[in-house]
């Protein structure tokens, strides 16, 4: 029997790597993003910090995004939320490394040794079946060749997060999280479908450093602008 050859998920065309879910040509077409500022991940005038970030930090060393919020990708995050397709989820996955990959080769980020994932409340996760965040941390823990750990858990369940104003959203998230493993002099990698205020990616990321955490590194497929 022939071997069905595996088609791109845009273009359904054969692949020449049948793994990497996107031909090169459709990968280029992936809405291209202006300056990003390599902190807060927002668009910036020049690839350095922005001023934004210099005067005010967010509590994690970079964030790598790999579009807006646009189709084709909020499509397939909103494919990857209800359906157990692994090519898929591979695919958004390789979308990410590609881009820390180039991240880590501009701005000479550290090599991270621990991918986490922005976990789902346990209801939450029952209610869908699975957390989409952790199903793209795992391959990308594995072509990073360091460890994953389910090592953040959501311990409350507040209110919908996008329901909230920006502060309200911070006061909701207090307490939300608990680090079940140790993270001293380590550099991570804290992986998120999608990241709109921040919020929660900073409250996570305030418990690493809080807890020894050497750098943390915030890995998303969206990045609202
Ligand atoms: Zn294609
Ligand atoms: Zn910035």
């Amino acid at each position: 029997m022939l071997p069905i050859p595996a088609l791109c998920w845009l273009c359904c065309l054969p692949l020449q790597i049948a793994g990497h879910g996107l031909c090169s040509r459709c990968v280029q077409q992936i809405p291209r993003l202006p300056a990003l500022c390599p902190c807060c991940g927002l668009p910036a005038s020049g690839a350095q910090p922005c001023g934004r970030c210099i005067r005010h930090p967010p509590p994690w060393q970079s964030l790598t995004c790999v579009s807006d919020y646009l189709p084709p990708l909020s499509d397939w995050v909103q494919q990857l939320k209800f359906s157990r397709i692994t090519a898929l989820r591979v695919m958004l996955a390789r979308l990410i490394l590609l881009k820390l990959l180039t991240m880590r080769r501009d701005y000479r980020l550290p090599r991270v040794d621990l991918v986490l994932s922005v976990p789902l409340h346990r209801r939450r996760a029952w209610q869908r079946g699975y957390n989409q965040a952790a199903l793209l941390a795992k391959p990308l823990a594995r072509w990073l060749g360091c460890e994953y750990r389910e090592g953040v858990k959501r311990v409350r369940h507040g209110a919908v997060q996008h329901s909230l104003s920006a502060s309200a959203r911070k006061k909701n998230l207090r307490g939300a999280f608990r680090l079940e493993i140790p993270v001293r002099g380590r550099h991570i990698l804290l992986i998120d479908d999608v990241v709109t205020t921040g919020s929660t990616v900073a409250e996570i990321s305030r418990i690493l450093l809080a807890q020894g955490a050497a750098s943390v590194h915030i890995g998303c497929l969206c990045r609202t602008l």
